[in-house]
């Protein structure tokens, strides 16, 4: 209620701005969009244009094609995007997901046009109950809404609580989320056929949109992209 008699302020450094879910215009310039020259698949930046070669895909696609079709992010996980990332995530500022969603649906304009639908990650129930809510959830919602495409929150499930990826190598990542999600089985039969999203925070290895977009497909949706806030750029491409 008090937020309605304050001038609003910029979620990442508190400083007035003119109108709420704004940045300030230090932030703004601060903040890492992600534009092109990226991975045409996996959507991850290149420092500069002509690193993925004439097909555009970097490293990891070239070995290991993900399971998904695309994914796009909106910025960059780099000093600004954790301003804006960790207190969304961590710190019950949920308002955040209406500063970010704009910025999602500009980066992901092209999958949103195919997508029938949207579905978040899933967060355990354990890490749920302690957070009393799926950031990716928030997301999810706040870029259906601008961009007019139905949201199926509870698509997915965490079948058991992953460890903390944040040391981990692309592989452990990838041993630690192969089968933790599936389909909820009372929402299986909304996903046959359809064009579905994938909404996320934050991207790092991948491995967790490919876990979920595995059990997606298995669930016979005809194809997944991805579309996260922030995207960490490849330590492999030197940025
Ligand atoms: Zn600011
Ligand atoms: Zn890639």
């Amino acid at each position: 209620m008090l937020d309605l008699f304050l001038p609003p302020h910029c979620p990442a450094c508190d400083a007035m701005v003119s109108a709420p879910g704004l940045l300030c215009a230090d932030c703004f310039r601060q903040t890492g969009f992600v534009t092109e020259p990226f991975c045409a698949r996996c959507g991850v930046p290149f420092a500069a244009s002509g690193l993925g070669g004439s097909d555009q895909l970097c490293p990891g696609c070239h070995a290991v094609p993900p399971v998904f079709r695309r994914a796009r992010a909106a910025l960059r996980y780099d000093a600004q995007g954790r301003r804006l990332i960790l207190p969304f995530k961590h710190a019950d500022r949920t308002e955040i997901a209406s500063v970010l969603a704009p910025h999602m649906v500009r980066a992901g304009a092209a999958l949103l046009r195919e997508a029938d639908l949207l579905v978040p990650v899933p967060l355990h129930r354990a890490r749920l109950f302690h957070r009393r809510y799926n950031q990716a959830g928030l997301l999810a919602s706040a870029v259906g809404r601008i961009a007019r495409r139905p949201c199926l929150l509870d698509a997915l499930l965490r079948r058991r609580p992953t460890a903390s990826l944040g040391e981990k190598s692309a592989v452990e990542r990838t041993a630690e989320v192969t089968g933790a999600f599936q389909v909820r089985p009372s929402r299986a039969g909304r996903l046959v056929g359809k064009r579905v999203l994938l909404i996320d925070d934050v991207m790092t290895s991948g491995a967790t949109a490919n876990a979920c977009a595995a059990a997606l497909l298995a669930a016979c949706a005809v194809s997944v992209d991805v579309l996260v806030a922030a995207r960490v750029p490849d330590p492999r491409l030197n940025e």
